[in-house]
């Protein structure tokens, strides 16, 4: 992977670019934006600029061909430490940050970010899922980031500003980062060999809200057959909350008792049902015609629909949205369910 076969944020890109050839490069960063855009590999990238032998950060294009440009991409380089949420886990934990057991403190992001340089020119740690960081694992950290080893550079990847403490916030240079066009996404999802046809990869982009993880949910069988379910129950009217409610309940158990998969479950369910009331506005006729599978709604279930008021829609995906942006704040996904599901019902009797 290089800058030239990476799809998307020209904008950051070039000020990163700037930030190092002028020298003013921070030590930390925090960057923020929706799942499934390229953040993780956009820091990798900037990994790979920052290390290579065959060319100079200021460069801007790592050579691709040198040994640590090899060992980067293979997630070796002794220079550059991952760490990401494991998946059975809800939090980053501190064994990741200080070590664990008897290597407490001689093991660990923390740790490694202090040795010296494999490469004589520095370290870079990239903390994936930064949101799931608590608070004793964000103390560990605040250390390292109050005094970051000389030379270093520290990405944290967020999708949230809120979700993190103020106390690393206030410590971190801010790289905001949007979701992908609808052409990016297109381009991603043929070069990955997603599906070959370029029509139903525009179809499946312009659904993903600019995001390659929504790409994954639209094409995961399992999903699909619950997003049909989910249509079923949306396009009543008046829409049987408790139905709906249980459906939903079901379906997000059905990943297993942790909270973290759960809630990951229910915010892809709270997408799809935005998908819905926004296909429903635009009439929906367009699911169907351009080569989505076929569901029992998109067969005419958005005509019956029809009789809600398009401030009806507007308010169902306001309810959606916000509905979101309570799990972010940790609200219990249970009671969550409930009161979006009531909401939804009275706003289908309107
Ligand atoms: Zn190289």
């Amino acid at each position: 992977m290089d800058w030239n076969s990476y799809v998307g944020h020209s904008r950051q890109r070039h000020w990163f670019r700037n930030a190092i050839q002028s020298n003013r490069l921070a030590s930390t960063f925090l960057m923020v934006g929706p799942d499934g855009i390229g953040k993780r590999t956009f820091a990798r990238l900037l990994a790979k600029t920052m290390l290579c032998t065959g060319a100079s950060p200021s460069d801007f294009a790592p050579c691709c061909r040198c040994e640590t440009c090899a060992q980067i991409d293979a997630g070796s380089h002794p220079d550059l430490i991952e760490i990401a949420r494991r998946p059975e886990k809800t939090t980053l934990v501190l064994d990741q940050l200080i070590g664990e057991g008897e290597m407490r403190m001689r093991s660990g992001l923390c740790y490694e970010l202090r040795m010296r340089p494999y490469s004589g020119r520095r370290k870079i740690a990239i903390i994936d899922d930064a949101d799931t960081l608590n608070e004793e694992g964000a103390n560990c950290l605040l250390k390292t980031l109050e005094e970051p080893p000389p030379g270093s550079l520290i990405f944290l990847i967020s999708t949230s500003v809120q979700r993190q403490l103020p106390t690393i916030r206030s410590r971190c240079q801010m790289a905001r980062f949007q979701a992908l066009s609808t052409e990016e996404l297109t381009l991603l999802i043929l070069r990955n060999g997603l599906v070959s046809e370029p029509q139903q990869a525009t179809m499946i982009a312009s659904q993903a809200a600019g995001s390659m993880a929504q790409v994954a949910n639209w094409l995961d069988e399992e999903l699909s057959s619950f997003r049909e379910e989910l249509f079923d129950h949306l396009v009543q009217k008046p829409l049987d909350f408790a139905k709906l409610a249980k459906a939903v309940q079901g379906n997000m158990e059905s990943v297993g008792t942790e909270s973290q998969p759960r809630r990951e479950r229910l915010k892809v369910i709270l997408d799809f049902a935005l998908f819905f009331y926004r296909s429903a506005m635009r009439e929906g006729i367009e699911i169907e015609s351009s080569g989505m599978p076929r569901t029992k709604a998109s067969d005419g279930g958005f005509g019956r629909l029809s009789a809600l008021d398009s401030q009806s829609f507007v308010s169902a995906i306001q309810r959606c949205i916000e509905a979101r942006e309570h799990l972010d704040r940790m609200v219990s996904p249970a009671s969550l369910i409930e009161a979006w599901a009531a909401d939804l019902a009275v706003i289908s009797r309107a």
